[in-house]
């Protein structure tokens, strides 16, 4: 993969139209001027470069996926092979300061844009590491599980996509021992305080795109969705509230909180009493043996990042459901333990009627946030409309377009 900060580049890569309305796929590589590119020291860091010089956002960028390659990439065993590899041999990624306000990949490239905050800030995508990781992710099921036929991609597959790139984030993000500290210094081990863990994409410290303890159930959809953003947020929470189930089992196998005590957090989970019972708890234990948190919480991010990586593996695209995603989860912790988490995870899905509820019809258009409206599940197959077969770079396609 390289990184482009290209010096004029007009249209985000993707589906876009010509003049005559015809629509185009706009592909990489950036043909035109780029701005200078962050070179690497004699070792190959990029550390030598400092946040306020020009090419610190390239570096970033490029850092941020390649630690989110690196994580991932431990628990599944083998390189990431790009999805698009019979077309292009790497991926592009795009600094775009002017006309994005979204971060979307695709067909080998990925672009980040800009977020402009409410005081009408401008915080840039490139230095956001939750949201290149979360591109990342897409990049990740693409590879692994692939590109749905045309026609059998359901809703549920457009669920899971978002549901998988939100948790690679946030496995990715627990590998910083900065934020390992700070989401234990500020929880003590309570994971359901808001913390800049489950505060998925944060734009500040109180602003975020989602939340990963969130409490939608799949019932919540099966009159129709229109946004799949929220319908991966049952999926998520059931996959965050499995990862503290873990991480609690951690706990009471170190002796650090008791059985009875990860029972009760269970059953006050959904009750208004939950913080005020049980964050004390939390407050002691921690306090007493905070080294010991942290080796549990790290063995559970683990736990929590093989089995996505094995399930993610054994799912097929086409007509893909959170029921086949359930008994993927349930069949993988049946070979790699022995069965230890189907408790864990029974009650969890079952909490979000995964398995039991499908969502139901899509009610709307893809609004401007979705992802698919661009449909990054484009392969190039030859003649398609302007093409004829031959694809056009990108000021080929601009000038055909201009013209
Ligand atoms: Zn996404």
């Amino acid at each position: 993969m390289y990184v482009v900060d290209p010096i004029g580049k007009p249209l985000a890569y993707g589906l876009v139209k010509n003049l005559r309305g015809d629509q185009i796929y706009l592909l990489p590589p950036w043909p035109g001027d780029i701005f200078p590119p962050a070179l690497p020291d004699l070792e190959g860091h990029f550390d030598h470069i400092a946040p306020e010089d020009p090419e610190f956002e390239a570096a970033h960028l490029f850092g941020s996926v390649r630690w989110t390659l690196d994580v991932w990439e431990k628990y599944f065993g083998h390189p990431i092979a790009w999805h698009f590899r019979r077309d292009l041999d790497r991926l592009e990624l795009v600094i775009q300061r002017d006309l994005l306000e979204n971060a979307f990949m695709g067909y080998g490239f990925l672009e980040v844009g800009i977020h402009e905050s409410e005081d009408g800030g401008i915080e840039p995508f490139s230095l956001n590491f939750d949201v290149i990781a979360h591109e990342v992710g897409h990049c990740i099921v693409y590879s692994v599980i692939g590109v749905p036929d045309p026609g059998t991609a359901s809703a549920e597959y457009y669920g899971f996509h978002e549901s998988a790139a939100d948790l690679t984030a946030l496995i990715a993000a627990l590998h910083f021992d900065s934020v390992v500290d700070e989401l234990l210094e500020t929880s003590h081990g309570n994971l359901y305080t808001h913390n800049l863990v489950n505060r998925i994409a944060e734009l500040s410290s109180n602003d975020q795109i989602r939340l990963a303890a969130n409490p939608l159930s799949m019932l919540d959809f099966a009159r129709g969705w229109h946004d799949e953003h929220a319908l991966a947020q049952p999926l998520t929470g059931a996959m965050f509230d499995i990862f503290v189930d873990l991480f609690h089992e951690e706990l009471v196998a170190r002796g650090l909180i008791s059985q009875g005590q990860a029972d009760l957090s269970d059953r006050l989970e959904d009750s208004p009493d939950y913080f005020r019972v049980i964050q004390p708890i939390f407050d002691e234990a921690y306090a007493a043996a905070p080294g010991h948190f942290r080796e549990a919480l790290v063995a559970s991010r683990d736990e929590l990042g093989m089995l996505l990586a094995e399930t993610w593996r054994r799912l097929a695209p086409d007509d893909l459901s959170y029921a086949a995603v359930g008994n993927t989860l349930r069949a993988v912790d049946r070979i790699i333990t022995g069965g230890r988490w189907r408790r864990i995870l029974d009650v969890n899905l079952g909490r979000r009627a995964i398995g039991f509820a499908s969502a139901g019809p899509r009610l709307k258009p893809p609004g401007p946030r979705s992802h698919f409206d661009l449909p990054r599940v484009f392969v190039p197959e030859g003649p398609n409309g302007c093409c004829n077969g031959t694809r056009l770079t990108y000021r080929e396609r601009f000038h055909y377009e201009q013209t």
